[in-house]
This record gives structure tokens, C-alpha cells and sequence, in this order.
């Protein structure tokens, strides 16, 4: 399976990291050697100084798809789930400045957390509230509404790049409230009400 990622869906994140808001979405890949196993703590990398927490609504592909249009791109999931983009900022900085690809910062081992998945008949999508706790604060208070490219225009967007396969994830981009995260902290994801996952940094 692979791991296809979006960057700057949503504007206020775009603002915080003074980024440019792009034309097309901004899409990277994790190998699948990324997901944080099951139970697993996090370890933060020796090589960042700087490890960022991003919270970000998952979709799970169903069946094989390629070209993809947007009002048939439903039927290419059924599950939605919740899970972190853990970016290595500082090293992220460094490949940005550079021009360089940005896998080191976003793809290494342990980077991609993978919660728990739920039907997608249990939710609104296009109106679908997440949060990040960090030690019990809110750190980060999304909401799928505020994409700039939806759900089904981001399936069908990366589907004229990459043939999906049944097993695929993609996450859909951070909202607001990024941040550092340390040793000893408790990290707990909420999608609605259902908590997705909970991971403990180390
Ligand atoms: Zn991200």
C-alpha cells in the first residue's frame, strides 16, 4: 500500500507556516514503512530538533481507480479515520529552502500515524469536526469544511497522478495549530466524538 499525502488544504495553515496558497494541491507520498505500528510510542528522530504534530482527516481507497472524476470519486471509500502527519520542520526548512524533495522531513519511520477508521455513513464529510489533544489541550481544532479542495476533488486530483489500490491512505492536509512536540507527551486524536487514536511521545 502507499501512503499519499496532502500539503496546504487549509488556509489558516497555509498562513501560520507563511506559505504560498497553491493553484493544485500540494501532494508527497510516505513509503509504507512510515505507519507508527499499533500500541507503539513515538519515538522523536535523532536527526530533528523540530518535530511538528499535524493532525489529519484519513481516507481509506476501497478498489483500484485511476482518472478518477470527482462525482464518482465516493465510491472509493467507504472508511474515514483520523491520523498524524509528524514532520520534522527543521529538516523540512532546510529541503524547502533548497528546492529540495521533502521525504526526509515527512516519511521517515514512525511518521505517519494511521488511527482508527469508521464508516463513512457515521459522518457528515464535508462538515466533519477533528482535534488534536496534546496533555489534554486542544492544540488543534479542525473542520473539513474549511478544505480548500475536498474529499472527492482530492481523490480525484491524485488519481490522475497515481493509480489507487484497495488499502491506500491519504491524508487530507492540517488545519491550524501545528506545533512541537516533546518527550512524555500524550497526544489523543478526536474525529466527532469517536477518539482515534492516542500516542505517546518518547
Ligand atoms: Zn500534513
Amino acid at each position: 500500500m502507499k501512503i499519499i499525502c496532502i500539503g496546504r488544504n487549509y488556509a489558516k495553515h497555509i498562513e501560520e507556516l507563511s506559505n504560498e496558497r497553491p493553484l493544485n494541491p500540494v501532494v508527497f507520498l510516505k513509503p509504507d514503512s512510515a505507519i507508527l505500528q499499533k500500541n507503539n510510542p513515538f519515538f522523536i528522530p535523532t536527526f530533528s530538533q523540530d518535530v511538528h504534530h499535524e493532525v489529519e482527516v484519513l481516507i481509506k481507497i476501497n478498489k483500484v481507480g485511476k482518472h478518477i472524476a470527482t462525482k464518482f470519486a465516493h465510491k472509493y471509500y467507504d472508511e474515514i479515520g483520523l491520523g498524524i502527519d509528524f514532520t520534522a520542520r527543521d529538516i523540512q526548512q532546510q529541503c524547502k529552502e533548497k528546492g529540495l524533495p521533502w521525504e526526509k522531513s515527512k516519511a521517515f519511520d514512525g511518521s505517519a500515524v494511521v488511527g482508527q477508521f469508521y464508516p463513512k455513513t457515521s459522518f457528515d464529510i464535508d462538515n466533519l469536526s477533528f482535534q488534536l489533544l496534546k496533555n489534554n489541550e486542544i492544540v488543534q481544532d479542525g473542520n473539513t469544511n474549511a478544505m480548500l479542495w475536498k474529499i472527492d476533488e482530492l481523490i480525484s486530483y491524485v488519481s490522475q497522478y497515481f493509480t489507487l489500490k484497495k488499502g491506500d491512505i491519504i491524508f487530507t492536509g492540517t488545519p491550524a495549530g501545528v506545533g512541537k512536540i516533546s518527550t512524555d507527551d500524550i497526544l489523543i486524536g478526536m474525529i466527532k466524538d469517536f477518539k482515534a487514536f492516542e500516542i505517546k511521545v518518547k
